[in-house]
């Protein structure tokens, strides 16, 4: 290891926590970096001859911080930036990129619910992109770029985690376990994929968060089955022993809601 990336390293951990705007990257291949925002969501640049694409811009504050990572391994400009859904934490930035020229490309659904300056153009999607309505947010691109044998899936993969569900715009738990399950399917054994927030997963670790994933979902829609409130449903606590897949915004409790709500 070269000294200075031991460095980088030793700091990451610390500087994670007290750098506002930092912005990581790693290299998933010769042609495509996850860049890590705040600690906590995935920005993924892709090279290409004459510029840099970015997919997703992070929170709203941290363009410099984006660009400034892309200038880390990269000299060339940001050629492009696709938005996965309209989320502000993939999309936060947009203005820091439109305000420097910069085309911002958004599907439809995703265009109409993001707010003025964070607006981009029209994303005419091209192979090996799909749109998915009624999983996540109402409307999420996942990217497959076959030549790299890399899948952007936005966040219709969270690390490790019960996934956030966006029911008010759409999204939809049965949907979304089910979308899982159709882009398995759809990716070759040695994809990398990068989500919106975590780690690059290998196919086999998608599909066993998947598998564990339903496995909560049954739990729930058992009692749901039976007929048992949502009060009951809770305090029958189900999902105990999964504790590990809370966090701050989807904890157990919220967890069954979503499932109940899916369901009934
Ligand atoms: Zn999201």
């Amino acid at each position: 290891m070269k000294i200075k990336s031991l460095i980088l390293a030793l700091l990451a951990p610390i500087c994670l926590v007290c750098q506002e705007n930092s912005a990581v990257a790693e290299k998933v291949t010769d042609h495509i970096y996850r860049i890590e925002v705040k600690g906590s969501v995935n920005v993924v640049a892709v090279i290409e001859s004459d510029g840099v694409l970015l997919y997703d811009t992070g929170y709203k504050g941290s363009g410099e911080a984006i660009e400034n990572a892309v200038k880390g391994f990269i000299s060339l400009p940001i050629k492009a930036v696709y938005n996965t859904h309209y989320h502000g934490d993939h999309t936060g930035s947009n203005d820091y990129f439109i305000s420097r020229g910069v085309k911002v490309y958004a599907v439809g659904k995703t265009l109409e619910r993001l707010g003025d300056g964070q607006k981009g153009e029209l994303w005419t999607l091209g192979e090996g992109m799909t749109e998915y309505a009624e999983s996540h947010s109402g409307s999420d691109v996942v990217v497959y770029m076959a030549d790299e044998k890399v899948a952007i899936v936005g966040d219709m993969l969270f690390e490790e985690r019960f996934p956030y569900i966006d029911t008010a715009a759409g999204g939809d738990i049965t949907v979304y376990l089910e979308t899982q399950g159709e882009i398995i399917s759809s990716l070759p054994a040695d994809v990398k994929i990068i989500g919106g927030h975590g780690r690059v997963y290998s196919l086999e670790e998608y599909e066993a968060l998947n598998s564990l994933l339903w496995e909560t979902y049954d739990k729930v829609k058992e009692l749901v089955m039976a007929d048992e409130s949502l009060d009951a449903i809770k305090a029958a606590d189900p999902l105990a022993g999964y504790e590990k897949l809370q966090w701050h915004l989807v904890n157990k409790d919220k967890w069954v809601e979503i499932i109940y709500s899916s369901l009934r």
